[in-house]
């Protein structure tokens, strides 16, 4: 018999291709007949023994030799050739980010695969092959017709699908100022130049944000579209997986692992908010959905669009230097509608109660006055941060965590936000056994409770991650929003993103000065860009004939500090020129490339033993390592958490020494974990 043999990357952390043997010629199978088998393709799938297990695997090469003695060679078991293979480009998409988060292929591109394809029967595949045909009916209703683009608009569309080639482009555009609309008709355009053109458009959260996909689904009624989100169940999430890679989906909606979705006719990728935190994969692959969508697109020579109000440093510094062509949307598209006023209330002369200073509890009365909706933005969630004896000192720690427990009045409890620890509120204290303990600070629970005294009369509504934990609660209760059942929306981050609520003419800001003082150097550019995007929810229609002007108005101590000042004069560019200036003077990113590799263990000393041992065993011309050091939160769930950074201003001589020093930090062989991120954003 004739064999083949098919080098395979499979789900395993050991960094090499592994070798199977394959049949080429007749075979007799169980049912004792002849049959030939199908011939392998580069980019198929096939399911093999390992170890005592079965795995999938893709076959990234075929060939006739093997250094694996015939002894040990095992035979692959079966073929997915019903599954038309993943292209060369895909897989040179995985390839690169493979090599660029130092990861073996198989560790990136299996896992971008739907679970039911890697571990499902062949028959399961078929099964779903069939239905697909029906998935996403088109919709024959009438479609949403394209509202007239203004000029600004009309100038970024031009220039978005105008050009062939790569061409990346940063959209930045005021909150309001009819982005989507630009990326919409820019898609159209894209997908009417070929039958088969596909279009990425990847957003922050897309539970979040229902409305974006409605409005896509209307204007585009009789193409396919697909989603690929987190949030989906695997057998949805195959479906829409399918429909893309069989080129049957033309758009395709999807948070930041869409970004390794498979389509085979990709021609445009819009990122959507390019400087949401949520691009970035924090565990596992620690990938930047926006760094790879660039690359691919250059891989494609596609264009590309990167949209926000508050882009990020990164392709702030791209578009500054001409890498990114830079696409000005400087007024809102709604008629007569403008951008709020933004205004400071100095908390040291105006002390709050409940929270709240006197003139963000009048401008709350204007707005039930009038009819209007206000949000209180307040991020952090809970009743309050911590509580505290006042006898002697008892705090509500978290003994598995550097944090404290969170107050959660509603349901009794205390509760770990981060390893998920939690207990009844005690009666007393556990030291002293003082019954009277306070809460210190304030939650979004203790916001509206405080608000319900203040407005007794006003519908009081609470957005956060603890009153959305439902799956689809989110989503129903941004309906209630927006059917107006809602006077005084308190959210946290989850409310900033992306919604156009209508009614609403009044933001207020609590508490936001913590993020001022952050030893994280990204936390201001983070805070400006939150405080903008909340912002940008007020004011979004014409103002109405006697209503108030729309304003946002922010409770701080520090009011004379940079950051407001810029908010107040909407202006990003000047923020985020200073802010451009500083990293490069201190030499900090964009200006330097970083790698952090962090270790885990019971005992901090032990995790800092091997990083200082790490710290030196490899030479490293032009790379500087710094010393190691505990992170900032060091302990979570009972594991100790250290962190060592590595920097220089070559990406490549970053790279090359990355490429060595893993490979002698494999060959250490130490039991603890570890791991190394690359471009790293929380330090
Ligand atoms: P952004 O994404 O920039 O925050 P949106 O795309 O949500 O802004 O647009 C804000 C509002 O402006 C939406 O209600 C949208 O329907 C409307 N809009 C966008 N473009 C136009 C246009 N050319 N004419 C009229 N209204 C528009
Ligand atoms: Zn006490
Ligand atoms: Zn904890």
């Amino acid at each position: 018999m004739e064999h083949c043999i098919l080098k395979v990357a499979l789900d395993t952390p050991l960094d090499r291709f592994f070798d199977y043997r394959w049949p080429t010629s007749a075979i007799t199978n169980a049912e004792g007949e002849q049959v030939v088998p199908a011939l392998p393709q580069i980019g198929q799938l096939v399911l093999l023994p390992f170890g005592s297990q079965q795995l999938m695997g893709l076959i990234v090469a075929i060939s006739d030799h093997t250094d694996v003695p015939e002894a040990k060679l095992k035979d692959a078991l079966e073929l997915r050739s019903q599954l038309p293979g993943l292209s060369e480009e895909w897989i040179a998409l995985c390839r690169f980010a493979a090599d660029y988060y130092q990861r073996p292929l198989g560790e990136v591109a299996l896992p971008a695969l739907p679970r039911n394809l890697r571990v499902g029967k062949a028959g399961t595949l078929e099964r779903n092959l069939k239905k697909l045909a029906k998935l996403v009916p088109a919709l024959d209703a009438n479609p949403n017709p394209e509202p007239p683009l203004n000029p600004a608009q009309q100038a970024a569309v031009d220039a978005i699908a105008g050009a062939p080639g790569f061409a990346p482009s940063l959209l930045y555009g005021v909150t309001g100022s009819g982005k989507t609309e630009v990326y919409l008709q820019a898609a159209a355009k894209i997908l009417a130049q070929a039958a088969q053109a596909q279009v990425l458009i990847l957003v922050p959260e897309i539970n979040l944000t229902p409305q974006l996909e409605n409005n896509i689904r209307k204007r585009f009624s009789g193409i396919q579209i697909a989603t690929l989100h987190s949030g989906m169940a695997e057998g949805e999430r195959l479906q829409h997986w399918l429909a893309a890679h069989l080129g049957q989906a033309r758009i395709i909606l999807g948070t930041r692992l869409a970004i390794l979705a498979s389509l085979p006719h990709l021609k445009m990728i819009v990122i959507d908010e390019e400087h949401d935190p949520s691009y970035k994969q924090q565990e596992g692959l620690r990938y930047s959905a926006r760094d790879l969508a660039v690359w691919r697109a250059h891989q494609l020579a596609i264009p590309v669009v990167l949209g926000s109000a508050t882009p990020s440093l990164e392709s702030w510094q791209h578009a500054k230097v001409g890498r990114y062509r830079k696409l000005e949307l400087r007024e809102r598209a709604v008629k007569d509608a403008v951008l709020p006023v933004v205004r400071v209330i100095n908390q040291e002369h105006e002390k709050p109660k409940d929270g709240l200073t006197t003139p963000l509890i009048n401008a709350i009365h204007r707005r039930l006055e009038k009819g209007e909706q206000s949000l209180l933005f307040l991020n952090r969630r809970g009743y309050s941060p911590v509580i505290a004896c006042d006898a002697c000192g008892w705090i509500s720690d978290c003994t598995r965590c550097t944090a404290h427990l969170v107050m959660h009045k509603l349901e009794n409890k205390l509760r770990c936000h981060h390893c998920g620890y939690e207990q009844r509120i005690p009666r007393h204290c556990p030291t002293c056994g003082n019954i009277d303990l306070q809460p210190l600070g304030r939650g979004t629970q203790r916001l509206e409770e405080g608000l319900k005294l203040i407005f007794p009369e006003a519908r009081v509504f609470r957005i956060d991650a603890d009153s959305t934990r439902l799956k689809g609660s989110a989503a129903a209760a941004f309906d209630t929003v927006h059917r107006g059942e809602v006077d005084i929306l308190i959210g946290t981050q989850m409310v900033a993103k992306g919604h156009d609520f209508k009614n609403l003419t009044l933001v207020g800001a609590l508490n936001p000065d913590s993020a001022l003082f952050s030893q994280d150097y990204r936390a201001s550019e983070r805070l400006f860009a939150q405080l903008m995007q909340v912002a940008g929810r007020a004011g979004r229609a014409a103002q109405k004939q006697g209503g108030n002007i729309s304003e946002v108005l922010i409770q701080t101590r520090y009011p004379d500090h940079p950051l407001y000042h810029a908010l107040m004069a909407h202006d990003y560019d000047r923020f985020a020129n200073d802010l451009l200036d500083e990293r490069q003077q201190a030499c900090m990113p964009p200006f330097m490339y970083q790698a952090l590799l962090r270790a885990e263990a019971k005992e901090l000393q032990s995790a800092l033993d091997f990083l200082h041992q790490a710290a030196n065993c490899c030479a490293h011309v032009g790379i500087t390592i710094h010393e190691p050091i505990p992170m900032s939160m060091t302990r979570v769930a009972n594991v100790d958490r250290a962190q060592l950074l590595v920097e220089s201003v070559s990406r490549p001589a970053l790279q090359a020494f990355l490429k060595e020093w893993i490979a002698t930090l494999r060959g250490l062989k130490s039991r603890l974990k570890w791991g190394v991120e690359i471009d790293p954003v929380d330090i």
